[in-house]
């Protein structure tokens, strides 16, 4: 933590009232070598900068208030109880290279403070007006300083009344560089990647209280104390937190500590996977694949777990100096720090009951001998060990005929307008294809879940009438959703709703689900319509048009019967003629094919008959 105490130093020093300054310019040669580039990008990485500036001055309490009109964010305050300036550093913290934090690259070797470039004040000044109000702790401080400099400018500096800390409002984001302003996105999914970044800087502290408004509301709340565990579920809520279990490991080149979730409710986004190296949120390919790897065969393909996990490590182990915006690091002896975390992960997975809960009918029991030797083999999934997984076994599922029914469209129009030539169905394989020929003798393999995903797309983007569109809930759904997640859910609440997703706030980060779409059938579980959400938003999306289009696929590939669902040979041939009446019936929403053809000619062909 901060080691400077400019105040003190100041008053017994030289200068006048102004103190001694702290803050110096970098030699224009070490400057140099650190890396340079855009720090101010979008609302979200100003709130970052500013924030680490007061975790870096000692901080226990931050607040964060944002204020927006209708079409952007108008106003950024970050308010700290840290160590403050006094006024020669106030003057100076707006200079390009000007930090308290280092004098030269090699410093960082030893630092852990979050900024060292003595840039991120320098460039959020230069397009904006900023107002710093700050007032140093300790003895003879004297008063606070109020500075306001406008595109670069300081337009006056004076004496004003304060309590210790620091306080920087910025307004007029981008006013000169119209460039900028004009990549910015929309209002909410700006304020969804300020939330959270503030969530992955409160998580990464614990011992800090936060709080963010957004126009006066309360959105984010975490109090200050040393447990990783609370600030999580100030974050994210108790359900979330409430779920997940410890893991801890210690080795000499690195501390692990954390909270990891059991396989039981996987993700599909990563979203959920928050790492933070020294205090600082990093993001790292490898480290995630090290969390999945320590989950061996427990987690299906393609999805995440949760898990938020604090690496502690001699800072010259991480270099910080990659990239500007220091999300991106490198780690020496990176292979083995990678293998600390799976088998941590692994070993906090061994010591848990991973029982499956039980209203989980097809699960099997996991007994707990078994595990350990099965963990450790590695992640290739063999056939036998899909078994042990509590995902019921592949051939358990049948399809239901409701399932079929509801989104079937009157099978008289199966005219001969559809350019898919008459099917008829020989049998299924392996649950995932339907073994189909022309009456020209075409085999026709098609794709089950790729054709009914096309057939419910298909169903989604037609259906006008309201109140088919939506099935009402007997029990409405509660969501908790990240104050992040939130903001972006309730800009989406109106397209949601057109697709028969009926969905209202509920409170803080809550939100009530009353109707889900009809094509869903009967998933009204939380963790689906959650999976659900979280295919939506894993992908930003600009225009309300691409929302829709993107709410559309997610909800006809989340209702399509999945491969492994045992249908009959009339449900099948049911399917087919669906599939023939969509629009384009030889792709799936997503691109892939639904139907792959054998010609004749060209079985023929194969077997050297021609
Ligand atoms: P850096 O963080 O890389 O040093 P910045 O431009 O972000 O560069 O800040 C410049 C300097 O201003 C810091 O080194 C620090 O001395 C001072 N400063 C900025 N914000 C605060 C704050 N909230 N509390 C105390 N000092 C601050
Ligand atoms: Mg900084």
């Amino acid at each position: 933590m901060p080691s400077r105490n400019g105040c003190g130093r100041g008053v017994r020093g030289m200068t006048a009232d102004e103190g001694t300054p702290t803050i110096h310019l970098l030699d224009p040669s070490e400057a140099m070598k650190i890396a340079a580039g855009e720090v101010v990008e979008r609302p979200a990485s100003v709130a970052k900068e500013l924030v680490e500036n007061s975790l870096d001055a000692g901080a226990r309490r931050i607040r964060v208030e944002v204020a927006s009109n209708q079409r952007q964010i108008t106003r950024i305050a970050v308010t700290d109880d840290g160590i403050g300036m006094n006024r020669a550093d106030a003057r100076l913290a707006f200079l390009p290279h000007a930090t308290s934090k280092i004098r030269a690259l090699s410093d960082l070797e030893n630092s852990l403070s979050l900024g060292f470039r003595g840039e991120a004040l320098a460039s959020i000044a230069a397009v904006s007006q900023v107002t710093l109000v700050t007032r140093c702790r300790g003895e003879g401080c004297g008063t606070a300083t109020r500075v306001r400099v406008r595109g670069g400018e300081i337009l006056d500096l004076a004496e004003t009344g304060a309590p210790p800390g620091t306080t920087v409002v910025v307004e007029d984001l981008f006013f000169n560089t119209p460039a900028r302003q004009k990549f910015l996105k929309s209002l909410q999914t700006e304020l969804a990647q300020l939330a959270g970044a503030l969530e992955a800087l409160a998580i990464s502290h614990p011992s800090v209280a936060f709080q963010f408004f957004h126009n006066g509301r309360e959105r984010l709340a975490t109090h200050r104390g040393p447990d990783l565990l609370e600030a999580i579920r100030g974050v994210y809520g108790n359900e979330l937190a409430g779920d997940l279990i410890p893991l801890s490991a210690e080795h000499p080149l690195a501390r692990v500590a954390g909270y990891i979730s059991t396989p039981f409710s996987p993700r599909k986004t990563p979203s959920r996977v928050l790492i933070s190296i020294n205090g600082r949120p990093v993001f790292s390919r490898q480290i995630l694949r090290a969390v999945r790897h320590g989950y061996g065969t427990l987690l299906p393909s393609h999805t995440y777990p949760i898990a938020f996990l604090d690496l502690r490590m001699d800072p010259s182990r991480v270099d910080v100096n990659v990239h500007p915006t220091k999300r991106h690091v490198r780690i020496g002896e990176e292979r083995e720090i990678l293998s600390v975390i799976e088998e941590a992960v692994r070993q906090s997975l061994v010591k848990e009951d991973l029982t499956p809960p039980a209203q989980e009918g097809a699960a099997t029991r996991i007994s707990r001998e078994a595990i350990p030797s099965f963990m450790q083999r590695s992640a290739i999934r063999l056939p036998e060990e899909r078994a042990i997984s509590r995902e019921p076994s592949p051939v358990s599922v049948r399809l239901t005929d409701r399932r079929l029914r509801q989104t079937e469209l009157p099978t008289g129009m199966a005219g001969e307008e559809s350019p898919v030539p008459e099917l008829e169905v020989i049998g299924q394989i392996g649950g995932i294809y339907i073994l189909a020929r022309t009456r020209g003798d075409d085999l026709i393999l098609i794709d089950q879940h790729a054709a009914h995903e096309r057939v419910l797309y298909d169903q989604v983007t037609e259906r006008r009438d309201a109140r088919r569109v939506s099935q009402e809930l007997l029990v409405p759904v509660i969501l908790r959703e990240s104050p992040g997640e939130a903001v972006l859910l309730r800009e989406i609440t109106g397209l949601l709703g057109e697709r028969g997703f009926l969905v209202e706030e509920f409170g803080k980060d809550s939100f009530l689900v009353r109707g889900i779409p009809s094509v869903l059938g009967r998933m009204d579980d939380a963790s689906t319509i959650h999976d659900l959400l979280g295919d939506i938003f894993s992908d930003e999306v600009d225009t309300p048009e691409e929302m829709r289009e993107r709410i559309s696929r997610s909800i006809a590939c989340k209702g399509a019967i999945k491969a492994g669902t045992v249908c009959t040979l009339e449900q099948c041939q049911r399917l087919v003629i669906q599939l023939r009446l969509a629009k384009s019936p030889y792709t799936c929403p997503r691109g892939r094919p639904t139907m792959v053809s054998f010609s004749r000619a060209a079985l023929d062909a194969l077997f050297k008959r021609a």
